[in-house]
């Protein structure tokens, strides 16, 4: 069992399933040459792939090419099915910024092949996540630079309000599928400047003067 660490609380919160947005922002789905849809593109990662700050991206033997996604997340502390946009920031309990590393080899072939992000995206080591922070500290979570450094250099740089969809948006979407839990995290996409990552890089995320979050990265 992982949980998250909390910078203000000794509050013990584990962490629930990590529900994955893609193409939230319109400058990274350009870059990827996708298509914004209209409805949240979710995909999955495991709680096996966490990491927290100080730790090592492993770059699995099965992949050659690794990328960095700094992101957004959404830690929900209440419990909720089909819940109404008007009611969605009452489930929210925290923040975080998170690393959505991509194995992007993979990936490209999974998305030829018309195959799931399962592998892609759920090696070990796979969600870095900063400390938490609680939500009465965060006025407004879609008015923060998000931002990543590898080895000093300046890799993504964007404000939060370049995001396509809502956080009430994003959760009351999300509901609709399935359950959201205490605990359960929401990656909620990543904005444009995203590229490898290499054995030996120090990689650098932040979500305003909030949360930072530092990783190095080795092979395996
Ligand atoms: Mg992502």
């Amino acid at each position: 069992m992982v949980y998250y660490q909390f910078q203000d609380t000794e509050q013990q919160v584990r962490i629930g399933k990590i529900i994955c947005l893609a193409r939230t922002y319109k400058e990274h789905a350009r870059e990827m040459n996708a298509v914004v849809t209209e409805d949240p593109l979710l995909f999955l990662k495991p709680t096996s792939s966490v990491i927290f700050n100080h730790g090592t991206i492993i770059i699995p033997k099965q992949s050659k090419c690794l990328h960095h996604e700094v992101e957004l997340g959404v830690i929900l502390g209440k419990k909720g099915k089909n819940i109404q946009e008007e009611h969605a920031m009452s489930h929210v309990l925290g923040y975080l910024v998170a690393l959505d590393i991509t194995a992007r080899d993979i990936q490209s072939t999974s998305k030829k092949n018309g195959w799931p992000w399962a592998i892609a995206k759920g090696f070990d080591t796979f969600a870095p996540l900063s400390d938490a922070v609680k939500k009465e500290k965060v006025p407004d979570p879609l008015n923060l630079i998000l931002s990543l450094k590898i080895n000093g250099v300046v890799k993504q740089y964007a404000n939060t309000n370049q995001m396509i969809y809502s956080l009430e948006r994003i959760i009351s979407f999300i509901s609709q599928v399935m359950t959201l839990e205490p605990g359960d995290l929401i990656l909620t996409g990543t904005p444009e400047g995203v590229g490898e990552i290499q054995e030996g890089d120090l990689l650098e995320a932040r979500l305003g003067d909030l949360c930072t979050l530092t990783v190095d990265v080795k092979k395996e």
